[in-house]
């Protein structure tokens, strides 16, 4: 049988670099994405240690045709995309009176439009072949709310509006929509969010990690990012097909409070 394709947005990096050695070892082959300098290096690499087939786009999510191209080409390169994951996504933090209009937009076009664009460009294949798994990577702020991040919250609960309209119109065409929603997780994103409480708050990291971060957590410590591959690898496979439409905490317990 032929692999199965994924695509990982954001997959240079972070918690996506995670799902795609996932991916990898379960013997996928993966469509590698991200604006990462050394992202045809990790895709030859992991090419030559998992025997699979892999492909990488630069494309900048903020440009809509970028996206449409990466997509038509990774179709005509690997043959399809039979999973998607929308995994690419930034942060500002600022309060509201001075958030930047264009932080706003760029968060909202990065976390959020590009995974309309995305879904929608994958939408009529997977249709015609009557299978096909969307997974976004939301967020705990995609169901609570925390200050200073008015742009990545609103993103957030948005990715989950859309997860849920791609549940119902896939329902019939065997295509799933799920939205992961990881507590913190120590990647380059959050380790900007350490050094930058460090500075405005004049505080160590310990601190940050205790009385900020993981505050948020029941359980006090990072989620580890192969948490959230596993739950991702499993809403990929066969036997998740009845799971559609859902937003599946990865948070420590945060959502328990
Ligand atoms: P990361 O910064 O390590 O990786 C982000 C990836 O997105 C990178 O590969 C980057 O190149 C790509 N990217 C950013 N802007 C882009 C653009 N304009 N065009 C193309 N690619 C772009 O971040 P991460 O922590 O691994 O986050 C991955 C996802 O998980 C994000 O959606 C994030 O919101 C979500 N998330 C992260 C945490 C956490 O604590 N780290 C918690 C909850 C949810």
């Amino acid at each position: 049988m032929k692999a199965k394709v994924v695509l990982i947005t954001g997959s240079t990096s972070g918690i996506g670099l995670e799902l795609a050695g996932t991916f990898a070892r379960a013997g996928f082959n993966v469509v590698f994405h991200g604006l990462e300098p050394d992202g045809a290096k990790i895709a030859r690499q992991f090419a030559e240690e998992f025997h699979i087939q892999t492909f990488y786009s630069s494309a900048n999510l903020l440009v809509p045709s970028e996206i449409e191209l990466m997509i038509a080409d990774a179709c005509s390169e690997l043959g399809s995309v039979d999973v998607l994951v929308n995994n690419a996504g930034i942060q500002f933090v600022s309060p509201v009176e001075d958030f930047p209009l264009d932080k706003w937009n760029d968060i909202l076009s990065v976390n959020l439009s590009a995974a309309f664009c995305t879904s929608k460009a994958v939408w009529t294949s997977m249709k015609d072949k009557k299978w096909g798994r969307i997974i976004n990577i939301a967020s705990a702020h995609g169901l609570q709310a925390s200050e200073f991040k008015s742009a990545y919250v609103a993103s957030k609960h948005g990715l989950i509006g859309l997860t849920k309209v791609l549940a119902l119109e896939g329902a019939e065409f065997g295509i799933t929509a799920n939205a992961i929603c990881p507590g913190y997780v120590k990647t380059p994103l959050v380790e900007k969010q350490i050094a930058d409480l460090m500075q405005s708050h004049n505080i160590s990291e310990q601190e940050v990690l205790q009385k900020i971060m993981l505050q948020k957590h029941a359980i006090k410590e990072f989620v580890s990012p192969d948490a959230i591959a596993a739950l991702a690898l499993f809403l990929a496979s066969d036997q998740a097909s009845m799971i559609t439409g859902a937003s599946l905490p990865v948070d420590g317990g945060w959502g328990a409070q």
